[in-house]
């Protein structure tokens, strides 16, 4: 056991300029704190970065969760994965309907299926298998965060949520929750649920990430991170910049939170903000959304 933890979340990249993020800020700041806590008492990170996105998806601030708005057909699909850097195990849903946490459905798609990734019916027929808390009336449940501000300049800000954790015991765990781009197209699938592209975590370096998932799909963005680190022996800041660059040469943008087996915490983006903050155990703590 070291002493030696780290924690780092995301709720998207890519902020409205002028627009008022302190309610984020604070629930953020507040996660961190509980965060830290369950870190330092010396909980597994794959059970905080849930708890973390479990908080950030129920908060209904963000694209994601209870703040997710619906596809072109009106209805609510919604993608998530986890992973467990230390097993290389990892669970994951896309186009989930009616599920109040995909993160928590996408950790069970990871302990009780031999599978990773469970997709539109499938997904939903296993969540209420296995009795997730479903969302109900859709309409009453969700609170976009598109009918709070113009669609238009909704266009242009990214909701995803994230987290990325080191325990006390070495062990890097990776999760990542979205309601996806603002008007997909129906059974769109993002980067967020596909392992290697918007979710990743070894026992080098755990990655969440959030922009514009077509090219984090086309960069393996997250995965790229750890290749970084090990064929080309980047130091974190090179390898977490490196991929994102990579990702942009395609045509994308947006951010990514990375922590490595050292607790080294990298939070970068190419967007004019990323809604992000971290906690370590050497007094770090912090939450910022613009540059
Ligand atoms: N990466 C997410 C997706 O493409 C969107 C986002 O991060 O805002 O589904």
């Amino acid at each position: 056991m070291s002493e030696r933890w780290a924690l780092a979340l995301h709720a998207g990249a890519g902020p409205l300029q002028g627009s008022d993020y302190s309610a984020s800020e604070t629930h953020m700041h507040g996660l961190l704190e509980v965060g830290r806590d369950m870190l330092a008492a010396g909980a597994a990170s794959l059970d905080v970065v849930e708890h973390m996105v479990a908080g950030l998806e129920s908060c209904g601030l963000h694209v994601a969760g209870k703040g997710a708005s619906p596809n072109t057909d009106g209805v609510w699909e919604l993608d998530a994965a986890i992973m467990n850097g230390s097993e290389r195990r990892a669970g994951a849903v896309a186009a989930l309907v009616g599920y109040a946490s995909p993160v928590k459905v996408a950790r069970r798609v990871m302990e009780a299926t031999p599978n990773i990734l469970l997709a539109g019916r499938g997904a939903s027929a296993f969540a209420r298998q296995h009795k997730m808390e479903a969302v109900g009336d859709p309409l009453s449940y969700y609170v976009p965060v598109a009918s709070r501000t113009s669609q238009a300049a909704l266009g242009a800000q990214h909701g995803t949520v994230g987290a990325v954790a080191l325990d006390k015991a070495g062990h890097l765990a990776a999760a990542t929750s979205t309601g996806g781009v603002l008007g997909k197209t129906p059974g769109r699938v993002g980067d967020t649920p596909l392992i290697g592209a918007g979710t990743w975590a070894d026992t080098r370096v755990a990655v969440s990430c959030t922009g514009l998932g077509e090219y984090f799909i086309l960069g393996n963005t997250a995965a790229d991170v750890s290749a970084r680190l090990r064929y080309g022996d980047e130091s974190l800041p090179a390898a977490a910049g490196g991929a994102l660059a990579d990702m942009a040469k395609l045509g994308g943008e947006g951010g990514m939170i990375c922590i490595d087996a050292a607790g080294q915490v990298e939070m970068v983006f190419d967007t004019g903000g990323m809604k992000r903050g971290c906690v370590t155990s050497q007094g770090r703590l912090e939450v910022a959304t613009f540059s």
